[in-house]
């Protein structure tokens, strides 16, 4: 689901590569190289879906790092070599047979960047088991999110073509335990690249043990809400658009710059160098990285300097800065850290080490700008970065032309929901809703939880024809997902009103106009989408 074959591959030839290169010229330079392609391998295998192939080189990482010292002489002792030998030939079988078991299936599915349809559907989603029944209410819902997922029994076979990453919901309850490994490791084998999640698995330990040997990325246990379940789709659903890591490189020297840059993009993580310390919040403002590394000694400006000087600015100050320097001094790492940075790195750096430290410090970054610019309910942009984003794509649409189409969708008679079934299940309804259109909108068009159960929507490039057609099927289709309550189930409805740019100019109006229409909607009998006819 998450990698073509020949990327795997490639992956693979690279490690294999550095292999040869440090059994022709065993040193200490070119074992570093050999570790950083073994990590850079593990590293790309996370969340694959192909959880033999990650343990494998996992293990074989251990083992590299081990040997990772200054002290040890090259080449290696001859038992340390054949076990290497030995690891890395069987992890290149086995990415042969993933990547050949996967080859011939693939249709690699279309970038779904920046021109990907207004309504766009995820990988195939199966769901395998004995019998539909208890599944056809999991079915429908995810049908209403836009994700067309197939019932197969266990005796059918699998479709032999189309796409070899396929989202794979076991129900295995009617399959004895002692059968679990065998079935899910011949899927495993199939759709290497697919994700299986064994669904309604009875929260023992043999099960589990069983699903997760057999090679399941992860376990729903028996009781797990139809909702707890549609929420794990959309998670890995959006887990695959997270984009890509940005480093921003503060240093003199073009060599160690350039050093740098290659350790990182072995990892999938994008950097912009700046040479000149004087350049660097230029750079900041175009390049908007997740963090800097910052070299401790340059001409002009120190590190520290640089650093002070970046953190005067609001919007950087929580951006994270890790230096790099040759200094070994600790008292002068504690005062560069004091003055704004968040981590210090010795030169010669450990490549593999400044991954590491490099992808935490941006994961937790990340997950702490999630808390400030978006709602804690929904995962969607608040209120006021909603608003911040709409008036950035407003000058930017003024700049190239053409227009965009601002929508409020609020769900109707909420009060009642929550009156009736109370405010956690109306929560749930707020999510759906989110969840909808998360699943229906584009990449770039911009999503925010703009009040309690009212959203704001902007959709670049689209008139109001257009984002009429776009938002009323959204609306239809929202209107027809079941939402759990008890034994039972109730529905909602939503209203929207869209108001469009070049005919409002300002965020400002453009909002008051699409909620006018809004109300205009909700006057009209709610369930409706209105254009602003102002
Ligand atoms: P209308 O069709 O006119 O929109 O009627 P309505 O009942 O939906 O009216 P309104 O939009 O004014 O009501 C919003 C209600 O949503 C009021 C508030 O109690 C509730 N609400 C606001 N935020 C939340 C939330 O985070 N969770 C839940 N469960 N309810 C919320
Ligand atoms: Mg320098
Ligand atoms: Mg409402
Ligand atoms: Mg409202």
């Amino acid at each position: 689901m998450l990698c073509s074959p020949d990327e795997l591959l490639q992956k693979n030839q690279a490690l294999s590569g550095a292999w040869e290169r440090y059994q022709a010229a065993p040193s200490f330079e070119s074992f570093v190289e050999l570790a950083v392609s073994i990590n850079s391998f593990t590293e790309f295998l996370i969340d694959k879906g192909v959880t033999a192939l990650h343990h494998a080189s996992h293990q074989l990482e251990q083992v590299a790092l081990a040997l990772f010292s200054e002290e040890v002489t090259h080449p290696l002792p001859q038992h340390e070599l054949d076990d290497l030998r030995q690891r890395i030939g069987a992890l290149t079988r086995m990415t042969a047979a993933h990547a050949n078991a996967a080859a011939g299936l693939v249709e690699r599915r279309q970038d779904r960047t920046q021109e990907a349809p207004h309504n766009l559907e995820i990988g195939h989603t199966w769901l395998v088991g004995h019998t539909p029944e208890p599944w056809r209410e999991l079915l429908a819902q995810l049908g209403y999110f836009g994700i067309g997922a197939q019932f197969f029994t266990w005796s059918d076979p699998l479709p032999e073509n189309g796409d070899s990453s396929p989202l794979l919901l076991l129900d295995l309850n009617s399959l004895p335990v002692t059968e679990w490994g065998e079935r899910i490791g011949a899927l495993r084998e199939r759709y290497a690249m697919g994700q299986i999640i064994a669904i309604g698995v009875r929260s023992e330990f043999e099960p589990l043990q069983q699903a997760l040997r057999g090679g399941c990325d992860g376990c729903l246990l028996e009781g797990t809400s139809l909702h707890g379940i549609v929420e794990r789709i959309m998670e890995l659903n959006e887990r695959q658009e997270q984009e890509a890591y940005r480093v921003l490189i503060v240093e003199d020297s073009k060599t160690a710059s350039h050093l740098i840059r290659r350790t990182l993009e072995e990892n999938q993580i994008i950097s912009e160098i700046v040479n000149d310390p004087r350049q660097a919040l230029n750079a900041l403002r175009q390049f908007n990285p997740d963090l800097i590394l910052m070299d401790m000694y340059m001409p002009n400006c120190t590190g520290v300097e640089a650093a002070r000087i970046i953190r005067q600015h609001s919007e950087f100050l929580s951006t994270p800065i890790v230096y790099l320097s040759g200094e070994t001094n600790v008292a002068l790492q504690v005062d560069a850290m004091r003055l704004g940075g968040d981590h210090f790195l010795t030169k010669p750096f450990n490549p593999v080490f400044l991954n590491a430290i490099v992808k935490s410090k941006i994961e937790r970054y990340r997950a702490l700008r999630r808390t400030m610019y978006h709602d804690s309910l929904t995962g969607l942009l608040n209120h006021s970065s909603g608003k911040h984003t709409l008036d950035m794509l407003l000058s930017s649409i003024a700049h190239e032309g053409g227009f965009l189409s601002v929508v409020m969708m609020d769900i109707d008679h909420f009060k009642q929901v929550n009156d009736s079934y109370g405010h956690p299940v109306g929560d749930q309804v707020i999510r759906s809703l989110s969840w909808l259109l998360k699943q229906r909108l584009r990449k770039h068009d911009v999503l925010c939880r703009y009040g309690g159960e009212e959203f704001l929507i902007a959709l670049p490039h689209t008139d109001a024809d257009q984002a009429f057609l776009i938002i009323d099927r959204i609306r239809q289709d929202f209107s027809q997902i079941r939402h759990p309550f008890g034994d039972s189930h109730f529905l909602a409805t939503s209203s929207g009103g869209i108001a469009t740019y070049p005919l409002h100019r300002t965020g400002d109006t453009l909002i008051k106009a699409a909620d006018e229409a809004l109300y205009q909607a909700k006057r009209g009998g709610r369930n409706r989408i209105q254009i602003s006819d102002a």
